[in-house]
């Protein structure tokens, strides 16, 4: 019986399933999935269009539930306002992703491509089932693209594309509600086309890059451009859980009696449905994006010729080739702390994370100052931030050492989103100036409550200026 080896050395080859010998681009057509996990994907994949399309209606505690206004640097999610000063945390929160995303990756395979990604959700569940409504299935959308032109072929290429030319203009609408919010975008589309030129001209072509991906480009941009679907190589190994046939089964394939065939009746079902044109059956592949629809289709095919399920099914290579159970290598463990690790960090900085922030920095190149006869004095920037949905009023107090502080200008208040800016004077006893450089701490209160501390430092005469 030939090794997993001679099998994979038998179905070699050097280029993607959708390029010709010639280097032409081959076009798929698969057939519809059908079963159990594509229902669940598909209830995955409508819940998260809904909440991408109606999201940027939703207020919550008086914003948009997720606003992403680049170009002024505020950032909501959820009720809570981000600002440039917690850019830390978004930065944090990026890099946890990324390895929340490699360590999924390496236990789990591309499963994020094939049941989160938006370029399959966008494709398989919004841009598809269109393409099914109005050419029909696999074999008669087959049929229509080697019918010569005629009225009926020209009036469904101008259906289809015309209503993905739409839904791409108002993904590109809805893409821009995140930045701008719903009411300044309501703003810009007021004047159109005369006003807000640019803008139009922007979003037109965004529509046109998008269009340009679902209706022609599609399982390209998984294959060749996702930097991700590139990194799988080096991710995956022998323990990874994956899509995968089992050949052990399986092989040798083909109609026949049992114990001289495998359980494969090579009736190609799970390479009709495959979105990305490959034989799951040659072994992990770089163009698998895990979507699990010819783990639906060989299912049904078992089911019917009375076989068990599972001839394709989740499993890793190491438990296929051994019938080992699923083992947790060193690498998971490791990436597991780290992962874990930042998780706890992330989550502590949000919870500690002020509604108020407030930084108080000594004003540059000022030295302390005679203050009465018996004190010193220190000049200060302050900046504080109001990241709540209403007006702050604060108050600050020195905690440690004693002293007074005197804010120049208005009491400290600051509007919803402002930033408010003051200079204040500290002044401190000349017997507690111990050094030339002290540490203060101030507190920061909010109707008699203490919200914040800033530490800061108090400059002083160094001890030999105080000598009489
Ligand atoms: S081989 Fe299976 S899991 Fe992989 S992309 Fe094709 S249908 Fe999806
Ligand atoms: S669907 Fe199942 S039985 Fe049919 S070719 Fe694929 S692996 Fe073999």
């Amino acid at each position: 019986m030939e090794t997993f080896e001679d099998y994979q050395e038998s179905t070699f080859r050097d280029r993607p399933t959708t390029f010709s010998k010639e280097g032409k681009r081959l076009w798929l057509f698969p057939k519809m999935p059908k079963g159990k996990l594509y229902n669940i994907r598909r209830g995955i994949a409508w819940s998260l269009l809904a909440f991408f399309y109606v999201a940027p209606f939703l207020k919550f505690r008086s914003e948009p539930l997720i606003f992403l206004n680049f170009l002024e640097r505020k950032f909501v999610l959820f009720g809570n306002t981000f600002y440039p000063q917690d850019f830390h945390l978004l930065v944090l929160a990026v890099i946890t992703l990324v390895v929340f995303i490699v360590l999924f990756t390496v236990i789990y395979g591309r499963i994020f491509c094939g049941w989160v990604c938006p370029q399959t959700i966008f494709l398989e569940f919004l841009y598809r089932p269109i393409e099914y409504l109005i050419d029909g299935n696999s074999e008669k959308q087959q049929e229509l693209a080697q019918h010569d032109m005629d009225a009926i072929k020209a009036l469904k290429r101008i259906l289809k594309h015309g209503i993905y030319l739409v839904i791409s203009f108002f993904t590109i609408l809805t893409f821009v509600a995140y930045v701008t919010g719903v009411d300044k975008l309501g703003e810009i589309l007021d004047g159109w086309p005369l006003q807000n030129f640019g803008i139009l001209v922007g979003i037109l072509a965004f529509t046109g890059v998008h269009y340009f991906v679902f209706a022609w480009f599609r399982e390209q941009v998984c294959t060749m451009v996702c930097p991700y679907g590139r990194l799988q190589g080096v991710m995956l190994d022998v323990n990874t859980i994956l899509v995968a046939y089992d050949y052990k089964r399986g092989e040798p394939r083909g109609k026949g009696e049992r114990g001289i065939k495998g359980d494969c009746i090579n009736c190609y079902s799970c390479v009709a449905v495959c979105p990305t044109g490959i034989d799951i059956r040659n072994g992990t592949q770089l163009e698998c994006i895990n979507c699990t629809a010819c783990i639906d289709a060989c299912n049904s095919v078992m089911k019917r010729v009375k076989k068990p399920s599972g001839l394709i099914r989740f499993a890793s290579e190491k438990s296929i080739s051994e019938g080992e159970k699923v083992r947790f290598n060193a690498r998971v463990i490791a990436y597991s702390a780290v992962l874990v690790g930042m998780l706890v960090l992330i989550t502590y900085l949000f919870t500690v994370r002020g509604d108020v922030e407030t930084t108080i920095i000594r004003s540059q190149g000022t030295m302390f100052q005679e203050y009465g006869q018996d004190s010193y004095s220190n000049l200060y920037n302050l900046q504080m931030v109001n990241k709540t949905n209403s007006k702050v009023n604060v108050e600050l107090k020195l905690l440690t050492p004693e002293g007074e502080i005197i804010i120049m200008g208005d009491s400290l208040q600051a509007a919803k989103d402002e930033v408010a800016q003051r200079n204040l004077l500290i002044v401190l006893k000349k017997t507690d100036v111990k050094s030339s450089n002290n540490h203060l701490e101030i507190g920061v209160y909010e109707a008699g409550k203490l919200i914040d501390k800033i530490s800061s430092t108090f400059v002083g005469p160094n001890s030999l200026d105080k000598q009489p």
